[in-house]
């Protein structure tokens, strides 16, 4: 690599310790620094969210405090546990920031491979691998969004899908869940009881909730495989019900 050499190692990633009257190679910590790079890299967070740490994130209210709490708990627990994170909340709240933060984290704290994807990004990036003259095969796209021990999906629903992109969303994310490779979601909608939503259709339904972007299937698939961290959640009217979970 043509980086400036480490001082202490000269560039060469391994330094000569004395042990036992015996020289023993061990790996610089330039090298450990260089392996956090590429992985960041690798992560694929916008350059927007870059900066988002669990030091710099806000807290406005209780729920903030919860949330950024079990961020921290997930990071510190992992590979332990076996749910991801669904974090869900009105726009602005932090939620894209606390998913970067745990990736961050994941990244210098225990060398995580992960990835960061959003939604519409990714819808897109199929749809695309359609077309005659794409340079890019289905595999490319996905490959990441498979293997990645730790996967960010953000603003889950936030793009109308067709059906055989619903088909390859539920795909992904079940495959990852058969696989117990962690996911972490956000999204804008609030999530509904199924009677709420038959009673709102019968007046006029203003706003789409979860279950309406993504489907009922996978709906019942996150709660599975997530915890469920509300956000700004003081305008909902009713609780998210959920199953057990395991923190
Ligand atoms: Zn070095």
């Amino acid at each position: 690599m043509a980086e400036a050499a480490c001082s202490e190692c000269q560039g060469t990633g391994w330094i000569l310790e004395e042990s036992k009257g015996r020289a023993v190679a061990k790996r610089c910590k330039c090298f450990k620094e260089q392996e956090n790079q590429v992985l960041i890299e690798q992560a694929h967070i916008p350059r927007r969210y870059e900066n988002c740490t669990f030091d710099n994130f806000e807290i406005h209210d209780s729920s903030h405090r919860h949330a950024l709490k079990i961020s921290k708990q997930f990071v510190k627990n992992y590979p332990v546990q076996d749910v991801g994170l669904l974090f869900i909340g009105p726009c602005g709240v932090g939620k894209t920031h606390l998913a970067v933060a745990i990736v961050q984290e994941l990244i210098r704290k225990k060398n995580v491979p992960c990835y960061f994807c959003d939604f519409r990004e990714l819808i897109r990036d199929i749809q695309s691998t359609y077309t005659p003259d794409s340079s890019l095969s289905e595999v490319d796209v996905l490959a990441p969004v498979f293997q990645k021990d730790v996967l960010v999906l953000d603003e889950l629903g936030a793009k109308r899908t067709t059906a055989w992109v619903d088909e390859t969303v539920f795909y992904i994310v079940n495959n990852r869940y058969n696989h117990k490779k962690l996911t972490i979601f956000t999204s804008n909608y609030l999530d509904k009881e199924e009677e709420e939503d038959a009673r709102d259709s019968f007046y006029k339904k203003k706003e789409d909730s979860l279950v309406d972007r993504i489907g009922v299937r996978l709906r019942s698939r996150l709660y599975e495989m997530c915890k469920v961290v509300e956000m700004g959640g003081k305008d909902y009217r009713k609780e998210i019900k959920q199953g057990s979970y395991r923190f």
